[in-house]
């Protein structure tokens, strides 16, 4: 604190020095001192004063680092105190801001990692800042388009309605403009003296999601209506007492029966698929003997194909798979039945399992009707088929290959497919090294084997 006090003794000294001098000595020589000692201190307010005013021309409050409080000049006395003061309040104002621009980086690094995009709009609806996620979500760029005016950068007439309206209870939903597969959820939320937070949301992935569930419900109802209305008809036909028609009776019950099977194997295929799809139905791991089960396969395929196709049986591995059997049994036999029921007459399959590049590899290799490039891609979604007609002639559900898809996934396995129309198909299923079992002590080995030959079919280019 300023000591007026004692600034005022040292006036009063200087007063009752003068009058001693003015007794004592002579009045001219008490006047000279007087005037000397307060020409001395005007001279050190004025300079001190200079120095103050200089240093305030140069200061920025923007830019204050530690180099800023050496420039504060230095003094003694009452100007001494006055810059003591300064050097502390500066100091305290630079840490003060230190903290504040921590917190605001902080800040800023937590809404920089937000996946939902948030901007700051004013009174009027423009831009005073967003984060990263908005500038992708809006193809924005903060830089340029700060003070910039919403609506003329997000230019859908449905958010700019939104924005007029005033109803914010509900977001809105857009498709990006520029990349139209994304779409958005926009919601604005007021706040504070009538800003407004605008959020953003991509949320093109549960939109893709609710597009299939919908696809699923009504694919399923379409594939039901059939079976259903063909077996209702009939049994009106049958109720009707006029009928006494045997043959018919017959073909109506052997239409019926076929359409049941449908139906259950439909429906079968349906559990198989949501208990496979369930993440809390963990995968019941047990040492499995693939020559066994692919032995048994072999035998349905024959049986399956009543020895329209010439098939082989390939064992080129003695090792065994940690997994579930039943999963397995149902996803590789997906994959033997589809070979027989997509490969003419007279055509030649291959059931395989070897390993390559330390992993195991089951495979299915048929010189069927093959599929064309486009539909690669589809195959596992859930009643995509290629040709709906022949997949229903010869039993198909449609649901095949997305449980082989699912079973893979759950065996950490990579489905790969290779094929090519009126050459054939391979499906293969790579299973990882920590699945093989090898050599297991107490497993029955197999002898590596081949049935009924080991003809190689040529490979698809
Ligand atoms: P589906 O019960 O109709 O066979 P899948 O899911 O098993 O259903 O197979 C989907 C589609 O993939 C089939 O409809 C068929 O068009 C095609 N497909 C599957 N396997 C083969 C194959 N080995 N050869 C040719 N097309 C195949």
């Amino acid at each position: 604190m300023f000591d007026l006090w004692q600034r005022l003794t040292g006036i009063f000294l200087l007063i009752v020095v003068t009058a001693v001098l003015w007794v004592a000595v002579d009045a001219v020589t008490a006047l000279l001192l007087f005037s000397f000692i307060l020409l001395g201190i005007t001279i050190h307010h004025t300079y001190c004063l200079a120095s103050l005013d200089r240093w305030f021309q140069r200061f920025d409050h923007t830019s204050i680092d530690p180099s800023t409080i050496s420039t504060i000049p230095s003094s003694f006395g009452p100007w001494g105190d006055v810059f003591i003061r300064l050097t502390r309040f500066i100091r305290r104002y630079y840490r003060s801001r230190q903290t504040l621009s921590k917190a605001l980086e902080r800040l800023q690094r937590a809404t920089s990692a937000m996946p939902e995009g948030i901007i700051i709009l004013d009174e009027a609806n423009r831009i005073e800042w967003c984060n990263p996620s908005a500038e992708q979500h809006l193809s924005l760029d903060l830089k340029l388009d700060v003070g910039q005016h919403v609506t003329h950068l997000v230019r859908q007439v449905q958010f700019v309605t939104y924005l007029t309206a005033g109803d914010y209870s509900k977001p809105l939903v857009i498709k990006q403009s520029r990349y139209e597969e994304m779409i958005l959820s926009l919601q604005l939320v007021p706040y504070g003296d009538k800003e407004k937070l605008l959020i953003s949301r991509d949320i093109t992935r549960f939109e893709k999601m609710e597009i299939m569930r919908r696809d699923f419900i009504a694919n399923v109802s379409h594939e039901l209506r059939t079976p259903l209305t063909i077996i209702g008809g009939f049994l009106e036909t049958l109720l009707d007492e006029e009928i006494k028609d045997s043959e018919m009776e017959k073909r109506a019950l052997t239409l019926m029966a076929d359409q049941a099977k449908r139906m259950q194997r439909l429906v079968e295929d349906l559990l198989t698929l949501s208990r496979l799809e369930n993440a809390q139905n963990i995968l019941h791991e047990e040492d499995i003997d693939i020559a066994e089960l692919l032995h048994s396969l072999f035998q349905e395929a024959q049986s399956l194909s009543a020895e329209h196709h010439h098939i082989t049986l390939n064992i080129l591995s003695d090792a065994h798979l940690l997994g579930s059997v039943d999963e397995l049994r149902s996803a590789l036999g997906n994959l033997v039945s589809n070979a027989v029921r997509y490969t003419p007459e007279g055509g030649e399959i291959s059931l395989n399992w070897t390993e390559e590049q330390d992993q195991g590899l089951f495979y299915v290799q048929d010189s069927g009707i093959g599929i064309g490039p486009e539909h690669i891609l589809r195959l596992t979604e859930r009643f995509y088929r290629v040709d709906r007609s022949r997949s229903r002639e010869t039993g198909g559900t449609g649901l095949g290959l997305a449980i082989v898809k699912h079973v893979s996934g759950r065996h950490q396995a990579r489905m790969e497919i290779v094929s090519e129309i009126e050459k054939g198909s391979i499906f293969k299923i790579w299973f990882p090294a920590k699945r093989l079992v090898k050599n297991k002590a107490g497993s029955t080995a197999h002898d590596i084997s081949s049935i009924p030959s080991n003809k190689t079919i040529p490979p698809i280019p």
